[in-house]
Formats: structure tokens, C-alpha cells, sequence
């Protein structure tokens, strides 16, 4: 059913659709925005008008509809001045995804002609996409800050827009400040010498003065990745001549340069696999502790949270994910949030790939390929093995994409490319993937048209055993994308550090409360072997066979109780959580204080509400003002889910 559906789909449009935009994207698109926002900081508020060049794509149009959510809209005009009429309706009744908003235009337009258009409205502190944050939640204390999370489709609370990754626009942007010294900001776009159009705001006091910066993103990009930052900010070279670059708050920029100073030598990495780095620069942004992901991939403006800042350069990784998205992701992009998997399984392939020329340590990758696994079969547990969800192909209709993000399009959708590559082999299979990236630069694709491809291009390259390679290629093809639960071919990553791990913890099992001769090996372990002998100890633990005193001998040798690394302490918690330890509620409480990424935090309060509900709820209440929006609704659900089942 499904796959007739898509196939029909197919035949009318090209692509799948993206259910999860109100807009009439199918008969008109946007081809360039141009934002201008006059930020007022300390009053949580963004004066805006926003400037449309559309194109009609069907037969004719006498509307335009725009995906929004929690706008003050004030007036829409043409570009010849004459106001237009618009409404707003909400096609689900939750609101959840938002309202639509209709444009009703002055007149028909016909196909391939241009619509220029201006939105007057505010934006305020309602923005799902917006943190704004007092000056006494930053870690300089100077001056309020504010970061944008628009991914996956909460872009629509910054701007009316066509929120889909099928559409890719260009845009431009005049950002408008009161000029406080410490002040800058920085989008995902280049700053630009130009100065752009430029509105009369009344609310621009003549009393002080301003600040005008301009910004333009040439390359076309979907709604998820515009983005802005705003606060006492300082930017550096990462390293002398490179093209990197890092932002931080100026008191901890030093410290994080150090850590960041071979960000050069990780995009030569990427490079080395995948072919040229097509952006120009790339600068990376260490935002407060509340941003709720470890990294966000917006083009020339990567975010990431501090907790990957772990000084022994384990937290590394992830940067090296946020710049491989620059080729899958952002060049080459999913058309919408059901094949997330051409987004994030492309990129952790890369990443792997990348690390792998950069660290030479085979071991370490397959160990990195058995954590995401073991992440991603506790997705499956917590959704069930039959959940739609646990699919590469997700069905988001009715529903906020956002509940659909799981580590299934992430570690599925690797698994499947490693699946595929070993079907083709290395060397080919690499060639392709450049092939790949160059045919469909700067476009939206479905899993359809990568299978296209695929077949396509070994037939045309008249590959060894092509007729073989194609029937296995489709024999699991539909099973790895619509099958729900576990892939439905399981690769073996196992290496000799796996067995020396499991041995490690076990030797601390049957040591009972004793210190094992052999426990200073973890001090040489890699990072991924010592996040594996954590998770050994949480399985050990969900066996009820990780003992308190145990326990305790592990953190007088290893001091994972005030480790620095969020990594590593994460699962340490976890795992003495599951075996029922009460004695650090003190510490893991502080601990969920001072990170906000769900990834880091979301399986503290789970295992933290198995055991003690009441002390999760009482932690959630203290630092709910500190946590982002999308992660208050991850710890929320938790809560409630679990709560349900001690009931
Ligand atoms: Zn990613």
C-alpha cells in the first residue's frame, strides 16, 4: 500500500511530497527571502518584514500559502505597495505544526511568472525556534543572547515560510541592533558588505545609536538551516590560514580553540573521501549549555552545545558529523522528514569514513558503529519493535516531524550504506557517492530516486557482476526502508577491543566490591571503548547484576562520579540509576542542571524516573526554566510515559 502510494505520487509530482507543510509549495516556490529584524534583546522581541520573490511553478495561482506558528502578522503588500488580504486557519486542530497563513493575492498569476511580496509581523518569545536568555544565563553575564533551533520545522515560528526541505531559497538579511559594545551577531550566511533594503522601523529610537549588519546566503538552502546568534561574541581562526572558524562568548574562547585546532585537518579528512568542500568557510559556534543538541549542521554557522568541549578531544566527533552534513544535508538534501535517512545516515557514513583517515584506528570506528547500534536498539525498545517509527521511512503525517527523530535514520541508515557499499565495493561505491553528491547539488531527493541512481550509474560504469550486484541490491531493498524494528540484515562490527571490554567489566562483577588487577587499563582505553565498558555496566545493571559495592569500587578507581566528560558521565549515571544506587542524587540533579541535550540528559531522567519519579519530576521542576523548549516535551514525555507504567 504504501509503496503503490509513493509510486503514484511519484508519477504526478517527481518526488514524494512532504506532508508536514501547509504551503502550496507544488504550485509556487520561493526563490529568495530577504530578512530584516530589529532585535530587542532584553524584551524577548524581533520587529520584522520579510521580502518574498516567489515563482509559480503550476498552471496559475490567486494564493499563496505560508506555513507559520505563533506570529503577530500586521500587514502583507505588494511590491507596488497595494496591501493584500490574508487569513489563518489551523488544517490540524491540535496547532501543534502550526497555522497556515493565506495570502490572497491581487490578481491570477500564471506559470513561470514572479511574485513579489512583503510580511510585516513580530516575533516574540512564544518562537519555538528562538531561545532568547537573560544576560544572568550566559556565561559572561554581559548581555542577553538569543540562538535559533529551526530544524526540523520549527523554522515556521521565525518567519512565514514554505517549511520543507523541498524548497531551497537564497536569502539575504539586514539584522538591526541597539549598539551595546559587546554585542555581535552572526547567521548562516556570509556577512556581506552590501547593505540591503532597509525598512523604516518606527521602533528605532533616535536616541541611541544602531547597529547594522548584512548577511547573504547564495547558495539555496531549505528553511531548517536559516539561522542567527546574538550575544557577546567573539570569532577566531581556528588554526593560522585555515578555513575554519570558531565563535564562543570571549571568556572561554581560548579554551576552546585549543581543543578545536585540527578542525582544518578534519575537513582535509573529509575531504580526502568525499571530494572539495564547496562552502568557502566553515566556523563553528560553542553556544550555552541549554542548546538541545550536540550539533546543529547550519551552513557556515555550525552550533554545538559545550558538552562536546571535553578536553581529551572525545567529544570531537561530533564536529566532524556537522561538517559532513555541509556535503549530505545541506548540498544534498532529503525532500522531506519521512527520508531523514539522506540526511543523517549519509553523513554518519562520511563521518565514520572521515575519522577513520583522521585517526587511523580501524577498531575505534567499528566500537563508534556498536554504541549508535546499541542506541538505536533502545529506540526500538522504547518504540516498539512494530512501530512505523522505527522504519527509515517514518509517516509524520498529522503529527510534529519531531516526534519521528530517533538514532533509527542515523544508525539504520549507516547500516544500510555499509550493507550497500559491502555489496559493491569500497573504491566503487565511494566513486559513487561523489557521482552521486555532484548530480543532485543543491536539490531535495527521496530513497526512490537514490535508488535510481544507484542502479543506474554501476549499469552506465559496467561494473563486474552487474546483473548479481543489482538483485542484491533489491532483493532487501524495501525491507531495510519500510521494514519496522531491526534491520533485516545484521552486519558484525565485533573486533578484539569488544571482547577486551566485555572481560574488563566482568572482571569488576566477579571482583564483588574488590579492585580487579587489571582495572588501570581503562585509563588507555579509546573514548568509544570507554563508553562501551558503560554500557556493558548498564546491560550488567538491567541484569540486576551490578552490585552497590561494586559500584562504589568503580568510582573510587575511575572517578566517573566527577568526570568531565558528558559522555562518559551520562552513562555512568544511567547505569548506577538502573542498578538502583540513591546515594548521588545529589550530583546527578546538579549534573541534569548543566546540560541540555537530550541526547546527554533525556536517558538520565528516564533511568532517574524508574527509580524515583518524584525526585525526577522535583529535578525537572528546578531546571525547567534552564531547558530548551524541544527538550522540556522530550523530558516531559518521559516522565508522563513512565509514570503511567509504575502506576
Ligand atoms: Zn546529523
Amino acid at each position: 500500500m504504501i509503496i503503490l502510494g509513493i509510486l503514484i505520487i511519484k508519477l504526478v509530482f517527481g518526488y514524494e511530497i512532504d506532508v508536514n507543510t501547509f504551503s502550496n509549495y507544488l504550485d509556487v516556490q520561493i526563490k529568495h527571502i530577504h530578512f530584516e529584524w530589529l532585535l530587542n534583546m532584553e524584551k524577548k522581541q524581533i520587529n520584522a518584514t520579510t521580502k518574498y520573490q516567489f515563482q509559480v511553478i503550476g498552471e496559475s495561482i490567486n494564493k499563496i500559502c505560508l506555513d507559520m506558528k505563533d506570529l503577530t502578522i500586521y500587514q502583507i503588500y505588494m511590491s507596488n505597495g497595494i496591501i493584500v488580504k490574508h487569513t489563518v486557519d489551523y488544517p490540524y486542530a491540535d496547532s501543534d505544526q502550526g497555522q497556515r497563513l493565506n495570502i490572497l493575492l491581487n490578481r491570477e498569476y500564471k506559470r513561470d511568472e514572479f511574485v513579489i511580496l512583503s510580511i510585516k509581523y513580530s516575533i516574540d518569545s512564544r518562537s519555538e525556534s528562538i531561545s532568547f536568555m537573560n544576560k544572568s544565563q550566559t556565561s559572561t553575564k554581559v548581555m542577553p543572547y538569543l540562538f535559533t533551533q529551526c530544524e526540523d520545522a520549527y523554522c515556521r515560528s521565525l518567519a512565514p515560510l514554505q517549511d520543507t526541505p523541498a524548497i531551497k531559497q537564497t536569502y539575504s538579511a539586514t539584522v538591526i541592533q541597539k549598539n551595546i559594545e559587546a554585542t555581535d551577531v552572526f547567521m548562516s550566511a556570509e556577512e556581506s558588505q552590501e547593505q540591503f533594503w532597509i525598512e523604516n522601523h518606527p521602533q528605532i529610537d533616535p536616541n541611541f545609536t544602531w547597529k547594522y549588519k548584512y548577511f547573504i546566503q547564495k547558495i539555496p538552502i531549505p528553511s531548517y538551516l536559516i539561522a542567527i546568534v546574538a550575544g557577546n561574541l567573539q570569532k577566531t581562526p581556528t588554526s593560522n590560514g585555515g578555513r575554519t572558524f570558531l565563535i564562543s562568548e570571549p571568556d572561554k574562547i581560548n579554551e576552546y580553540k585549543e581543543e578545536l585546532k585540527d578542525m582544518e585537518q578534519f575537513l582535509q579528512a573529509i575531504e580526502q573521501y568525499i571530494g572539495s568542500y564547496t562552502w568557502g568557510t566553515y566556523t563553528i559556534v560553542i553556544l550555552p549549555p541549554s542548546f538541545p543538541y550536540g550539533g546543529m549542521e547550519n551552513p557556515l554557522l555550525t552550533f554545538a552545545s559545550p558538552t562536546i568541549m571535553t578536553k581529551t578531544g572525545s567529544g570531537l566527533y561530533v564536529a566532524i558529523h556537522e561538517m559532513a552534513h555541509s556535503w549530505f544535508g545541506n548540498t544534498l538534501t532529503c525532500v522531506n522528514w519521512a527520508n531523514m535517512w539522506i540526511n543523517e545516515g549519509f553523513t554518519v557514513f562520511l563521518e565514520r569514513k572521515a575519522s577513520l583517515y583522521y585517526y587511523q584506528e580501524p577498531d575505534d570506528i567499528k566500537l563508534n558503529a556498536i554504541i549508535g547500534n546499541a542506541t538505536m536498539y533502545s529506540d526500538i525498545l522504547d518504540l516498539g519493535s512494530h512501530s512505523n517509527f522505527t522504519s527509515l521511512h517514518p509517516d509524520t503525517t498529522g503529527i510534529n516531524p519531531q516526534l519521528s527523530i530517533t538514532e533509527i535514520p542515523y544508525e539504520k541508515g549507516f547500516q544500510f550504506l555499509t550493507f550497500l557499499e559491502g555489496i559493491i565495493g569500497a573504491e566503487d561505491f565511494k566513486f559513487m557517492l561523489r557521482s552521486y553528491l555532484t548530480t543532485y547539488q543543491y536539490k531535495s531527493i527521496d530513497q526512490q530516486e537514490f535508488q535510481l541512481f544507484l542502479l543506474r550509474y554501476l549499469y552506465q560504469q559496467q561494473v563486474d557482476n552487474y546483473s548479481t550486484k543489482r538483485y542484491q541490491i533489491l532483493e532487501y531493498w524495501d525491507s531495510w526502508i519500510y521494514q519496522p524494528g531491526l534491520p533485516p540484515i545484521i552486519l558484525d562490527f565485533s573486533t578484539n577491543k569488544l571482547i577486551e571490554t566485555q572481560q574488563y567489566t566482568i572482571s569488576y562483577i566477579i571482583a564483588k566490591g574488590n579492585q580487579p588487577d587489571n582495572y588501570a587499563e581503562y585509563f588507555n582505553f579509546y573514548p568509544s571503548q570507554k563508553k562501551i565498558f558503560l554500557e556493558e555496566l548498564f546491560k550488567k545493571a538491567q541484569n540486576k547484576e551490578l552490585e552497590l559495592n561494586v559500584i562504589e569500587q568503580i568510582d573510587k578507581d575511575l572517578q566517573l562520579t566527577i568526570e568531565n566528560d558528558y559522555e562518559l558521565k551520562f552513562r555512568w549515571f544511567k547505569a548506577i540509576l538502573t542498578a538502583g544506587d540513591k546515594t548521588r542524587f545529589t550530583q546527578i540533579a546538579e549534573f541534569l542542571g548543566q546540560v541540555g541535550t537530550c541526547e546527554i540528559s533525556c536517558p538520565v531522567y528516564k533511568a532517574l524516573n524508574e527509580l524515583d519519579h518524584e525526585f525526577a519530576v522535583q529535578t525537572f521542576t528546578t531546571h525547567y526554566e534552564f531547558y530548551h523548549q524541544i527538550i522540556r516535551n522530550s523530558i516531559q514525555s518521559i516522565l508522563e510515559k513512565n509514570h503511567q507504567i509504575i502506576k
